[in-house]
Formats: structure tokens, C-alpha cells, sequence
């Protein structure tokens, strides 16, 4: 080790403009996250090329940061799927009056066409109380919150299940409209309201949806890389889904921003970092399609790698960056306790996040394949904060980013504990 105070200075100094390069860059993480929730990105869902125009834009972003494009040159990994959408019209009206799509309703996204004006029945009681014929032509209200009724959970799911008959289902939700992606189309229509938009009784619904069932939507993972100093064929990937729930009918769209707008940001911020540290192993950041239908995107990618899956080191998946009040989940946690420990360790020394959650397995993002097949990863996400999630209300002007810049440090500082060592 080196005595001479003049070259003591020098790693204090490269130290510090390091530090000062190891910051997310905050105006660009609003401005991506405000650009894919606007209204020209049609929530980044199947109707007016919405996860298109997102795809596009992120291999802008890919190349702009200087990340190779690894799919024969370019970034774009295509894969198909079915999935029904609601590009045109969509009104429903209860007792003569209009109800807000996306505030009063939704539409079950698996529904098909409906439209006319059909007598409302009240639903009190089990499936088996009714018979077919009194049903036929009518709407059935399911309130499970009203009293007097007589139906039991096991019932409800009944009724939705395997209604003995009726038109559609009109079903009661107490709170919150939860919207979601179908990739089938069910026999029957049903429309969620809310209960507040609900008048004391029901006795007729003006309904005009209009489905469109597309059985192949073609759409693309996005794959960017930034090669490893040292060690190219040792893997770190990085990954997000950019997709969200699009659009339902005209006038009512998704934007996803803590959904997953946060977690693109996030690994847009990652990319541009690392392509000015360049590391030693070799860097793979992918925006994955599909994963609100389902985790497609994912799922297509482990079953059509680009390189020998054993190559991935690890892989962290980011989805649901926007808050972090009361600190960030760990998916995966105690499947990999060593690895935990790690960014425990990373995120104590500093303070980043007021604690790290644990979790075992999930099935609920995109790191799921990948752990199936073997592959260390973690999916992260923030706590606390808003609740807005799968509905209109999850915009980029109410997105607190509270813990954001906390996070990318954390997932800088355990990253870097992840490249090989000059020995290894
Ligand atoms: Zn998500």
C-alpha cells in the first residue's frame, strides 16, 4: 500500500466523483415515468399499439445509453399472444343513468359484446334457489355487502363461476375496482360497480360493450446489454415489465405508474449508470411485455433464451418502485438467505430503505421463470404510501418516488457486490 499523501488523494477524489455519478438522475426518471403514462401511450396495452409505441421508445432509450442490442443486432425479442380488448365503445347505465367507466365500473377484461336494455334481478340467496327459465333474459345483481342476503362466499363463486343462468352478472365491490388482462374470452359479460355508484335499486341496465377477441397480438421484449470488462459470458440481468392494462373502451385508459413505469425508470436509470461504470461481467437489461397478461414476456424469454440460462448470476426484478415509506419487499428472500443478508448489509450501512421485507416464492412478477429455472433472483418492490394499483388512479402526478433515489443506491451498492472479482 502506497504512503505518498499525493496518491492517498487520488482515490479520495475518484471516490467522490464517483459518488457524485452514482445518483439516479431525477428529472429523467419524471420524465420517463410522465411519457409512458400519458395518453399517447394507451396505458401500454393492446389497443392503439400502446405496448408498441412503449417498445419503441425504450430501444430509443437502450440505444441512446449505449446498450448493445443482442436479439441479431437489435433489442426486440417478438413473441404472440390472445387477448381480448375493448378499443370502442363501452357505457353502462343503471336505472336511465350513465355510469363513469373506470370510476363507477369495469368491465371483467375477459367479457364479450353486450348491448341493449335488460330488467335487473337482486340475487339473494345460492345458484341452486333459482331456476333457469326465471333467470333468462335479466342481469343479476350480486351485493354480497347488503343485508339480506343469504349468500356465502363459497356461493359467490358459484354465481361467477357457473351462473344457472341470466344475461351477465352485475357484481358489487365495496371499495375498489380492480382492473386486470384477459387472455379468454368468457361465455357471459359481467360489470364490477362500485358501491357508491350503486342507487338503492337497481331495476334496469343500459349496456353497450364492445369486445374485440385478438387471438394472436403480436408484441416484443425489449433486450438491451452492456458487455463485462472481464468476464463477458458471466450474466447480470436487470429486469421490468413495461407493459400495463391499456385501454377500456375510448375514453378510459391505464397509465401504470407505480405500475411499472417506476421499475422501467428504474432500469433505465441502472442502464445509463452502468454504461458509464462499465462493469466486469457482462450486463443484460431487459423490459418485458406481457406480464399483466399473465408473465408472458418472461415465460416466452426462459423458453427462447439468448444465452445458456446457467450464465445468469443473478437477476433483479423491478416492479413497483413509486413509494418505499415503509420500506421495500424482498420476493425470494428466504430462498436465498446469503444473498439477502447481503443487501441487508448494503442498505444498514446507509440507511436507503427503513427496512427490507422477506418473502418466500411468488408467482407474482417476472423474476418467477427465471427462479423456476434455476436462476438466483430477487423481485423487489416498495411499501407503503398510495394504494392506487390496477385502476385509473395509479398516474404519474400522484407517484411519490419517496424512497426512489434510496433504492437505485441500494441496487448499485449490492450489485456491485455481485461482479466478479479479478480472481473469479
Ligand atoms: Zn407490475
Amino acid at each position: 500500500m502506497s504512503r505518498n499523501p499525493r496518491l492517498l488523494l487520488l482515490p479520495l477524489l475518484l471516490c467522490s466523483l464517483s459518488n457524485f455519478c452514482i445518483a439516479q438522475d431525477s428529472v429523467y426518471t419524471r420524465s420517463v415515468i410522465k411519457r409512458l403514462c400519458s395518453p399517447s401511450y394507451h396505458g401500454r396495452g393492446y389497443v392503439k399499439n400502446g405496448d408498441h409505441r412503449a417498445a419503441d421508445f425504450l430501444s430509443a432509450e437502450f440505444k441512446k445509453a449505449g446498450l448493445t442490442g443482442p436479439v441479431q443486432g437489435g433489442y426486440f425479442q417478438g413473441f404472440a399472444f390472445p387477448v381480448n380488448t375493448f378499443p370502442t365503445r363501452l357505457k353502462v347505465g343503471l336505472n336511465k343513468k350513465q355510469l363513469e367507466a373506470g370510476e363507477d365500473f369495469i368491465v371483467h377484461p375477459g367479457s364479450p359484446s353486450c348491448q341493449g336494455n335488460y330488467p335487473v334481478l337482486r340475487i339473494t340467496r345460492g345458484p341452486a334457489h333459482y331456476r333457469a327459465e326465471d333467470l333468462a333474459g335479466k342481469w343479476l345483481l350480486l351485493d354480497t355487502s347488503r343485508a339480506g342476503n343469504e349468500i356465502g362466499k363459497a356461493e359467490f363463486r358459484e354465481w361467477v363461476k357457473h351462473p344457472p343462468g341470466g344475461k351477465g352478472l352485475l357484481i358489487v365491490e365495496p371499495a375498489k375496482l380492480t382492473w386486470s388482462v384477459s387472455t379468454s374470452l368468457n361465455k357471459s359479460p359481467v360489470i364490477y360497480v362500485l358501491k357508491k355508484a350503486l342507487p338503492d335499486t337497481v331495476f334496469s341496465l343500459d349496456i353497450d360493450i364492445r369486445s374485440e377477441f385478438r387471438e394472436h397480438h403480436t408484441t416484443r421484449n425489449v433486450i438491451g446489454m452492456i458487455e463485462g470488462s472481464t468476464h463477458k459470458d458471466s450474466l447480470l440481468f436487470i429486469c421490468a415489465h413495461y407493459d400495463h392494462l391499456g385501454r377500456m373502451g375510448r375514453k378510459t385508459y391505464f397509465p401504470g405508474a407505480n405500475d411499472n413505469a417506476s421499475g422501467i425508470a428504474m432500469l433505465l436509470n441502472l442502464a445509463r449508470h452502468y454504461s458509464k461504470h462499465r462493469p466486469a461481467c457482462s450486463m443484460v437489461f431487459v423490459a418485458f411485455a406481457g406480464e399483466e397478461a399473465g408473465l408472458l414476456g418472461s415465460k416466452y424469454y426462459t423458453e427462447h433464451p439468448l444465452w445458456p440460462m446457467s450464465h445468469i448470476r443473478f437477476l433483479l426484478n423491478l416492479d413497483l418502485l413509486g413509494t418505499g415509506e415503509e420500506g421495500l419487499m424482498v420476493v425470494n428472500a428466504s430462498l436465498f438467505p446469503d444473498l439477502f443478508a447481503r443487501l441487508d448489509s448494503v442498505n444498514r450501512e446507509k440507511m436507503f430503505l427503513p427496512q427490507l421485507g422477506k418473502r418466500g416464492p411468488a408467482a407474482n412478477s417476472d423474476h418467477y421463470w427465471f427462479s423456476e429455472a434455476g436462476v438466483p433472483a430477487f423481485f423487489c418492490y416498495t411499501m407503503g404510501g398510495i394504494s392506487a394499483y390496477h385502476d385509473i388512479y395509479d398516474r404519474e402526478e400522484t407517484l411519490p418516488l419517496t424512497k426512489f433515489k434510496e433504492c437505485f443506491q441500494l441496487f448499485t451498492g449490492f450489485l456491485d457486490t455481485l461482479q466478479p472479482s479479478n480472481r473469479n
